[in-house]
């Protein structure tokens, strides 16, 4: 069965506010889950990047759900594209600190220290993404 992976970015508004974040966690798990959507959200104070994985009718209308959400603006599709394969099988959210370990990160994906996902290509987004997936999965294995 083909799925389809959207990419997209985004810039928080002063509607993104600390509390905002348990409660898109709780509404995407919640969404996410009952669609069988996966993916990853990262996001920091400024800006989201996300990835959607599932079905193309479940993906589109998650996607047209979060585009009319006023808690960020500028959202612009980085990449669409059909996949035999789930990169994602959950979904996931990670809160990328100014930290040593996440600038090392976004400097060997992208040639930049800065999270700056309005303007990433497709390849340094996707590679983004499953580097902050494998920190999550490691961090969820040793706790486990
Ligand atoms: P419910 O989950 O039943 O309720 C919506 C909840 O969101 C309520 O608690 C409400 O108080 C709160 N809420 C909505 N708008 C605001 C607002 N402006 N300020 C404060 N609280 C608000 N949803 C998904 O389903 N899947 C995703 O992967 C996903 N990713 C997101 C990524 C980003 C960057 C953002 C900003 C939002 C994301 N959302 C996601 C949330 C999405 O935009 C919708 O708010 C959500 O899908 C609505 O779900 P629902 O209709 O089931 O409502």
């Amino acid at each position: 069965m083909s799925f389809v992976r959207l990419i997209y970015a985004s810039r928080a508004t002063a509607e993104f506010q600390p509390s905002s974040i348990q409660s898109i966690l709780q509404s995407a798990r919640k969404n996410n889950q009952q669609n069988a959507v996966t993916g990853l959200l990262c996001f920091n104070q400024r800006g989201f990047l996300q990835c959607l994985e599932g079905k193309r009718a479940d993906v589109n209308r998650t996607f047209q759900r979060i585009l009319r959400d006023p808690r960020h603006e500028s959202v612009e599709i980085i990449s669409y594209q059909y996949t035999e394969k789930r990169e994602f099988e959950s979904w996931n959210m990670g809160y990328l600190q100014n930290n040593q370990v996440m600038r090392e990160l976004l400097m060997r994906n992208t040639g930049s220290t800065e999270f700056l996902p309005l303007t990433l290509i497709p390849e340094d987004a996707l590679a983004i993404l499953k580097d902050v997936r494998n920190m999550i999965e490691d961090i969820l294995q040793e706790e486990a």
